[in-house]
């Protein structure tokens, strides 16, 4: 497929705009061919009314349906074949395995969410049924289920090209919710997106979904994301990137007549706690595995290691010098754009000219265009304490060792950190129980608690937590990966003493879907 570079309203293209963007080939330091429109105002505007159009259509229809939608999603982006993934290489500076790894994440997390449509449960169908003869008060016939919420604007992210982006965990939940999707594609891999776009349009059209129930609208600035989240038929948000970005839109959406929620997942640190055994034995295991999570993918990802907590002593010493040898072996990466490379240059060198902050290792060779050189530092805790700036996130391969005095000024450490994707605990497990202050200190911190691992790789599944405490997370409450995503797009409706036959069919006594249901209390998929 050629990529035109135009903006996809539902079920035409469009470039009404004469200002163009090309994405940029970070590794041979050079633009790419392709040129994107931007979208006009007026294609904004169609694009939120038909989907608000759309809306009243799709949500109406069968979960089934939306399934087989969300799986034909999964086979259209299958079907762009080796394209899909030479136009992502070359738009992001990632390798070919990891895009090749990245798609299949993305067609599983369609694939797992029309499985849950499928299955149908997950509308938390809750029934109470009347007791007309109840006393001193009769009680009516209530009934409950989940309802989507409407049209979703959702801002993709630059380092995942695939699985955080055009149809990743947020425009995949969203849709199977039941609302459509608007998506502000991300101007550094926009060529990635058109084509995921066409892949989502064309199994629109074949599975008979509604005209409007996706679109994507190309964008160089901050202005197209702007106007979408102002646009009053918009009715949530999903966002994956910085704190700016994601705080700048969640102010936005706040200040709007009808504000709306704003689920945006920004920065995190993901501290790793060692406990003063880890180390005595496996120090050497972990500073390799260490150096490895560190720098996996160019340090960009948002759950990289930036901060390793541990008590100060000659196990620590050889830990850090060990940490220091494996990640000087290992090669620097390619970032995703010039900006990101520039940005993380920029905050290394703030970060560690903090004062009392000293370098352990720093890669100084020769090294490609855009490549990160890893980098790690030390503190003692005392200064750590004091500077909150060195808790900053550094968004690429580097890390902070901070050397506490002792277990207290370690629990103290903790109780200072912002909110948290991730906070590991390495050690015996014994020592989580020797220690109940430090893991409860973390536990406030985070959204996935972690023994004996790294926190990069983030398995797609049910029980997965990824969101923390501010500024993780603008909601702790929810996930952004997982099927339970679904959960940000949807709101619970009451039907009090209603028809029966007019009743959501989920709500209905006979049970048809046969699905998992609250009745009077009791967990069951019987009929009433
Ligand atoms: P970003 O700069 O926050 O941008 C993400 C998306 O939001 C882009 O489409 C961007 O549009 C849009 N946007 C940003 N600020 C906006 C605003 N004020 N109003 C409207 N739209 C806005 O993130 P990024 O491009 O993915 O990466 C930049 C930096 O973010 C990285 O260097 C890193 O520090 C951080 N980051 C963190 C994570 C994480 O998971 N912790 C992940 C990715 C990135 P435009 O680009 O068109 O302006």
């Amino acid at each position: 497929m050629k990529i035109s570079g135009r903006n996809y309203i539902g079920y035409r293209t469009s470039t009404q705009n004469s200002k163009t963007f090309n994405t940029f080939n970070p590794k041979l330091n050079t633009p790419n061919p392709w040129s994107f429109n931007e979208a006009s105002d007026e294609e904004i505007d169609e694009a939120c009314s038909l989907a608000e159009q759309a809306f009243l259509e799709y949500k109406l229809i069968p979960g089934v349906r939306k399934a087989e939608f969300l799986r034909s999603i999964a086979n259209e982006i299958e079907g762009l074949g080796v394209e899909l993934i030479s136009v992502y290489t070359q738009e992001s500076g990632l390798p070919e395995g990891r895009a090749i790894g990245e798609r299949g994440r993305t067609m599983g997390q369609l694939r797992a969410f029309a499985s849950l449509l499928e299955e149908g449960s997950w509308v938390e169908a809750t029934i109470d049924t009347a007791q007309p003869n109840r006393e001193p008060q009769p009680k009516v016939d209530i009934r409950k289920k989940l309802f989507p919420i409407g049209p979703i604007t959702v801002f993709g992210s630059s380092n995942f090209p695939l699985a955080f982006s055009t149809a990743g965990g947020d425009t995949a939940s969203a849709l199977a919710a039941g609302c459509p999707v608007i998506v502000k594609s991300h101007p550094m891999h926009a060529g990635t997106g058109e084509l995921v776009a066409s892949a989502i349009v064309k199994a629109a059209e074949k599975t008979g979904m509604p005209n409007g129930v996706f679109s994507n609208l190309n964008s160089s600035g901050i202005e197209v994301g702007e106007q979408l989240v102002l646009n009053p038929k918009i009715k949530g948000v999903g966002f994956t990137g910085s704190i700016k970005g994601g705080m700048a839109l969640h102010k936005l959406a706040g200040e709007r007549q009808e504000p709306i929620p704003v689920f945006a997942e920004m920065g995190s640190i993901n501290p790793v706690v060692v406990l003063p055994s880890a180390l005595l034995e496996n120090g050497e295991n972990w500073a390799k595995q260490y150096a490895s999570s560190i720098m996996l993918g160019a340090g960009q990802f948002c759950t990289n290691p930036g901060l390793i907590l541990a008590t100060k002593g000659t196990s620590l010493d050889s830990f850090i010098k060990h940490l220091g040898k494996e990640i000087s072996a290992l090669e620097s990466s390619c970032m995703l754009h010039p900006n990101i490379h520039d940005n993380y240059e920029k905050e290394k060198k703030e970060l560690s000219g903090q004062g009392g902050v000293n370098m352990v290792v720093e890669n100084e060779k020769n090294v490609g265009p855009n490549h990160a050189r890893q980098k790690v530092v030390t503190v003692n805790g005392s200064n750590f304490l004091k500077n909150s700036k060195l808790q900053r996130e550094v968004f690429g391969p580097f890390s902070i060792v901070v050397r506490c005095e002792d277990t207290n000024q370690l629990e103290q450490v903790i109780s200072k950190l912002d909110g948290q994707l991730t906070g590991t605990l390495l050690g015996d497990s014994t020592e989580l129980e020797k220690y109940p202050k430090i893991v409860q200190a973390l536990q406030s911190k985070v959204g996935r608690l972690l023994f004996n691992g790294v926190p990069t790789g983030v398995e797609v599944c049910p029980s997965m937590q990824h969101g923390g405490p501010f500024p993780a997370s603008t909601d702790s409450r929810f996930t952004s990966v997982g099927t339970a995503a679904i959960r940000r797009w949807v709101r619970p409706i009451t039907y009090q003493n209603w028809p029966e036959h007019l009743l959501p069919v989920e709500l209905r006594d006979e049970n048809p879907l046969e699905i998992m249901r609250l009745v009077d209390g009791e967990h069951t998929n019987r009929k009433i």
